[in-house]
């Protein structure tokens, strides 16, 4: 390995590679202030040799950090997953010939690196879903264009309810399960969800919004 402390650690290394990987909307974040960040969080561990730093020390000092959004959390998250794949020389590639049948009309759903989404072969169906930016494996099951906004609108009612600290995200999925009748250490997945599920969700999640305070 070339670097042998942290302190020979180039941030901007960090940077370019979550550009190229991350599914974290960098693009929405100050990237000056990200380096800044990503600055402060390797400072404590300035002295100390790469291998002896781990992703889970770095998310320490990231949940220290209250002031930040969460889209900011997420971002420096993501640099510590990257720090922590680059420290182990292994970067996660695509996979290849994944086998993704459209739940709709069953045929075959192919990988569009444009829109980052694996979209239905069928022209007459338009179901797809997003792809993970490092492995591409798809991120739950195909949707048609309704389900889609469904699965939106259940994404927007959880930002407020995590951003407020309401529930910890893990209460939150916990809680979500309950509601779906499934088993609490199953997965809580927004693009696993079906229509009757959407429908479930949002309306727990509707009950556990800020209150708006007049103005
Ligand atoms: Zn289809």
């Amino acid at each position: 390995m070339k670097y042998r402390k942290i302190s020979q650690l180039d941030p901007v290394m960090l940077l370019t590679a979550q550009f190229r990987r991350s599914h974290i909307p960098i693009c929405q974040v100050d990237l000056d202030a990200h380096a800044a960040r990503l600055d402060l969080l390797f400072k404590p561990h300035k002295r100390k040799y790469l291998n002896r730093v781990s992703a889970n020390m770095l998310f320490k000092n990231i949940n220290a950090m209250t002031e930040l959004s969460t889209t900011e959390h997420d971002c420096l998250r993501y640099t510590a997953l990257v720090f922590s794949e680059w420290q182990r020389g292994y970067f996660s590639k695509p996979v290849q010939c994944v086998k993704l049948a459209c739940p709709y009309c069953q045929s075959h759903c192919s990988i569009d690196h444009d829109t980052q989404m694996y979209c239905c072969d069928n022209k007459d169906c338009d179901a797809s879903v997003p792809y993970w930016q490092g492995d591409h494996l798809p991120l739950g099951t195909p949707a048609n264009a309704e389900l889609r906004q469904q699965r939106q609108a259940v994404e927007s009612l959880v930002v407020p309810v995590l951003a407020n600290n309401i529930l910890t995200k893990v209460d939150l999925h916990k809680r979500l399960l309950k509601c779906l009748g499934m088993p609490p250490k199953s997965l809580f997945n927004i693009y696993n969800l079906d229509s009757t599920q959407c429908d479930i969700v949002s309306n727990a999640l509707i009950k556990l919004q800020p209150v708006q305070r007049a103005m």
